[in-house]
């Protein structure tokens, strides 16, 4: 399962390769097919701010529910992480790969 590349429309990009573009914010990875820069849509930063969002909220609740700081503690970074893993994942197999905003300088 590969990802079409928005500039020449070959599937150029594995999972992976299109994990490692970024977002719209970056500058992005140049295709393996015809070297220009593509990042993922936006649907990925509205999916990172959803995760980071229940993450946070996640914390917060641990935070002041539990009294144990130890065990709250791990969960809180376990939902940091737990959210950056979704993210990861989202961007490998789900989104589009578009050009980037900003130009190659
Ligand atoms: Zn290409």
């Amino acid at each position: 399962m590969k990802h079409e590349c928005p500039h020449c429309h070959e599937k150029t990009f594995t999972p992976l390769q299109k994990a490692l573009c970024g977002s719209m914010r970056g500058r992005g990875k140049p295709c393996p097919g015809c070297g220009r820069r593509c990042v993922n849509s936006m649907t990925s930063i509205y999916f990172s701010s959803a995760t980071s969002g229940i993450a946070l909220a996640v914390s917060v609740f641990v935070y002041l529910a539990m009294e144990n700081k130890l065990y709250s503690s791990i969960i809180i970074a376990g939902s940091i992480l737990g959210s950056f893993l979704l993210n990861f994942l989202f961007d490998m197999f789900f989104g589009k790969l578009v050009e980037p905003i900003r130009t190659m300088q």
